[in-house]
């Protein structure tokens, strides 16, 4: 059941920002995710602050000197649809197109995408996992076929957002607000892992929020893609997913970011892949060599292995296509 919280509606980015900093303040952006998790009781909330009416959290625009601006309120189908996204940052349009169904691609935000809290069934589950300040990791012997094979510590749970995958191979950074005012980072560097925190998955404190994505020109030659498996065509979250970047000059390789998604608690940049890319032409050895490369660390638990196969097949595919 639904407990009591109340709500409060931001006017600005300073205003959301005092807003939030109180104990169990949450931002609302498009609700898709949190009012879930209010009303499954995977956490309570005291106040929840909407961010709607701020509007300079809204929309993309160009950036002086070449690339976009994706406020943090932009809708999913927006982001999907721009002409400039779709030609110049392919990876994000498709990620985003992946996402959940047309209506949930219409109320869910870019900034609630990256931000939004583990799919895992025992984290959003009548579980009190180590996620939620349990003792336990109810997948390490339970139902783990959806979970983590890489970079796991303690939690198995992988991070659900297919557009964070795509921004990172994209090289994209956030900008956060806080009480101490704005700071832009990679957006690499915002999703932590279980071995730096098992109760969060990003590096927000406590009243600060996303107020944007910011993306460079894309360089001469650069093709990207988002490539994401999942058991209902329908609408579904990531089974196992790679958003790739390459920069081709003459045939060869130049520059090569690979992010896997649905197999770890953070977007996994694959760099051992990259580096077995970059310099070389994509034809099939340089794309198997790559594939086995971005595997070669998996640990996985007793029911998902299945998810090493699939993560080579979706590069072997994916890089394939990417050269064609
Ligand atoms: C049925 C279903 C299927 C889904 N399938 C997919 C899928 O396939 N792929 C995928 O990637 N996602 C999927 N999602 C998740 C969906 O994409 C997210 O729920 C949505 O993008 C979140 O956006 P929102 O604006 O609704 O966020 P909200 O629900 O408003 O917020 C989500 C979380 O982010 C926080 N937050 C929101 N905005 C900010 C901000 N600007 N700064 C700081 N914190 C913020 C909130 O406090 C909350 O904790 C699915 C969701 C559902 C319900």
């Amino acid at each position: 059941m639904l407990q009591k919280f109340s709500y409060k509606k931001a006017a600005s980015i300073q205003d959301a920002v005092a807003l939030a900093g109180a104990p169990g303040a949450h931002i609302l952006a498009g609700g898709s995710d949190l009012l879930g998790c209010l009303r499954d009781g995977v956490f309570a909330a005291e106040t929840v602050v909407s961010i709607s009416g701020v509007a300079e959290l809204k929309g993309i625009g160009a950036r002086s000197g070449g690339g976009l601006r994706i406020g943090a309120l932009t809708p999913l189908a927006e982001i999907a649809a721009n002409q400039q996204v779709v030609e110049q940052y392919r990876a994000l349009a498709e990620a985003a197109g992946s996402v959940a169904s047309p209506q949930l691609r219409n109320q869910g935000t870019i900034g609630g995408n990256l931000c939004q809290r583990p799919r895992c069934w025992y984290f959003r589950g009548d579980f009190h996992c180590l996620r939620k300040g349990g003792e336990t990791c109810f997948a390490e012997t339970g139902e783990n076929q959806f979970h983590a094979i890489l970079g796991w510590d303690r939690c198995y749970m992988v991070h659900p957002s297919d557009t964070a995958s795509a921004l990172v191979a994209l090289g994209a950074r956030v900008t956060i607000a806080g009480a101490r005012g704005r700071r832009t980072i990679p957006l690499e560097a915002f999703f932590v892992l279980p071995k730096v925190s098992i109760v969060k998955e990003n590096v927000l404190l406590p009243g600060e929020i996303v107020t944007e994505i910011l993306l460079d020109a894309p360089p001469q030659g650069q093709r990207s893609t988002y490539r994401k498996v999942r058991e209902r065509a329908a609408f579904d979250f990531a089974t196992a997913g790679a958003a790739i970047a390459v920069t081709l000059a003459e045939g060869k390789v130049t520059a090569a970011r690979v992010v896997l998604s649905g197999v770890a608690a953070a977007p996994w940049r694959s760099v051992d892949a990259e580096k077995a890319l970059v310099g070389k032409a994509l034809d099939n050895a340089t794309v198997e060599a790559a594939a086995q490369a971005a595997v070669k660390d998996a640990v996985p638990l007793d029911k998902n292995d299945y998810k090493i196969a699939m993560v080579r097949g979706i590069l072997e595919e994916t890089l394939l296509r990417l050269a064609a």
